[in-house]
């Protein structure tokens, strides 16, 4: 076990342990909360070239108060158990906070997916997906695994296979076995982005608070606001493109593992993802200058921070080094407790990740719903709803003896498609959620920080789920 994942499975349940103090559940349902309950770790052999490799692997269910349980799937060299049980739980608490009806779980498979070709990536992840099978951890109704870190639709989509050899083409669900499948593999429009997408719209909800901002020194909104990310994967890619594009934020910073890029005056992020895609990966872009330390991230003149890579980034060691005001946790776990103590003595909102990006849980949750309902969204309304609006418009014109251009006219009468009810409902979600969190934290004296907040917040429900069930009464 690395001391790393230990310190970030310990600062999980060391936050669990400060906002449970200020509940008044009973000792008993706050300990059925707070640990995983089933762990499953796994080593199986895969040829690689002409040898065997055993691969070590996990599936964590932090918790089946609500099934099925749901997390995405991890490929890192640095997973072990600790680090997958720490995700596990986050995800219990980011589902509840977003109101999405599922229990938490995470896997991990201990490899560093670079390292290997397409083919032995493939082999793996079939390898593991039979596993689950065989131990009962994967099911449309059990377990449904999503992406995360090193993993993508392509995993997806060798899982959704895999599932349905196995399951006999007889489980009339069986699509609704993973989410972040490829949209022609009944994925859902919207899932690619949605953690990204989320991340905007919960920064683009906090930065409109006046008073908040004020009492950081900051003007209201995300335009104009100075963005520095870290990591630029599927999560800080979108984070930083839909910043720029819809909240005119300014992206003056972006660190990779290999370089740091800096331009005070932004990165075009459209122009930086064409580059990442033709070179593979961020080193030597025109658009803005690499920094001689690739560490300095942390120090650039900003007023917000997205670390958007792994966990224990912000520490103890570097946590006096940030300028920017707001911490936007789009990694999960990515300030550790010594960071955090830091940050908060310096009067920082950090947003925390277990509501930042429960975007793209809340996007699957809706991919699963399409998955059961065995069709796409809007479907049934679209026509019907745009016929309506032309004979609203018809009916106007005819009473105001005026006509509306056919440009405008087919603006105001389009009804919604797949991708417009995904974002409608995921900014619904988000902009709820960081209202319910910052309601508990105003509401509560004790409460100094969101991060607490949201714990209270996400407790609560799943305590209320353990009471309904009459487990403790
Ligand atoms: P990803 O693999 O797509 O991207 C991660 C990026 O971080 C890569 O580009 C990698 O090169 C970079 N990176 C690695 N080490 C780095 C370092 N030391 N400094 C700077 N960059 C570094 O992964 P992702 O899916 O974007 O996940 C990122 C984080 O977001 C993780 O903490 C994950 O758990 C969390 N998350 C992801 C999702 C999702 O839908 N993918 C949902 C919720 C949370």
């Amino acid at each position: 076990m690395s001391n790393q994942s230990s310190s970030f499975y310990t600062t999980v349940q060391s936050n669990f342990d400060k906002a449970a103090s200020l509940t008044d559940h009973p000792k008993g349902l706050l300990a059925q909360i707070r640990e995983c309950n089933a762990v499953y770790q796994m080593r199986f052999p895969v040829k690689i070239g002409n040898s065997y490799e055993v691969i070590e692997a996990y599936r964590v269910q932090h918790s089946q108060h609500r099934q099925p349980t749901k997390g995405g799937i991890r490929y890192s060299a640095m997973v072990d158990q600790e680090e997958v049980m720490a995700l596990a739980s986050l995800m219990t608490y980011k589902c509840a906070i977003v109101d999405v009806p599922f229990g938490g779980a995470k896997g991990g498979i201990k490899i560093s997916p670079r390292k290997y070709s397409v083919d032995e990536l493939q082999k793996i992840t079939r390898r593991y997906t039979v596993e689950l099978i065989k131990k009962g951890f994967i099911g449309p109704s059990v377990d449904v695994p999503a992406p995360d870190y090193g993993t993508g639709e392509r995993e997806m989509a060798w899982i959704l296979d895999t599932y349905q050899t196995f399951s006999k083409g007889n489980e009339i669900d069986a699509v609704g076995c993973v989410t972040g499948k490829p949209v022609s593999l009944n994925g859902i429009r919207g899932r690619t982005e949605a953690t990204g997408r989320g991340v905007f719209y919960g920064l683009r909800e906090a930065c409109s608070h006046e008073a908040d901002m004020k009492e950081l020194g900051l003007t209201p909104g995300l335009a104009g606001k100075r963005i520095v990310v870290q990591g630029f994967g599927n999560v800080g890619t979108y984070s930083a493109s839909i910043s720029q594009d819809e909240g005119d934020a300014l992206i003056v910073g972006i660190a990779e593992w290999n370089v740091t890029l800096y331009n005070p005056e932004g990165i075009d992020i459209a122009k930086l993802i064409k580059y990442k895609k033709k070179k593979g990966n961020i080193v030597g872009f025109p658009g803005a200058k690499a920094l001689k330390k690739k560490e300095d991230w942390i120090s650039i003149d900003c007023d917000i921070l997205i670390p958007a890579a792994l966990e224990n980034q912000i520490t103890a060691k570097n946590a006096r080094k940030i300028k920017a005001k707001i911490i936007a946790e789009a990694a999960n776990g990515p300030i550790t407790a010594g960071g955090e103590a830091i940050l908060l003595k310096k009067g920082l909102m950090i947003l925390p990740d277990m509501y930042l990006n429960a975007g793209g849980v809340t996007v699957s949750y809706f991919e699963w719903l399409k998955n059961l309902s065995h069709m796409r969204f809007g479907r049934m309304e679209k026509r019907f709803n745009q016929n309506t609006y032309v004979n609203i418009i018809g009916t106007v014109e005819k009473l105001t003896e005026r006509s509306i251009s056919a440009k405008e006219k087919s603006l105001i009468t389009r009804g919604a498609e797949e991708i417009d009810l995904v974002r409608s409902g995921l900014e619904e979600t988000m902009v709820n959620a960081y209202n319910s969190i910052r309601d508990i934290k105003k509401r509560r004296r004790k409460i100094h920080d969101l991060r607490t907040a949201a714990f209270i917040c996400a407790l609560d429900k799943v305590a209320n789920d353990y009471i309904a069930m009459g487990v403790f009464p």
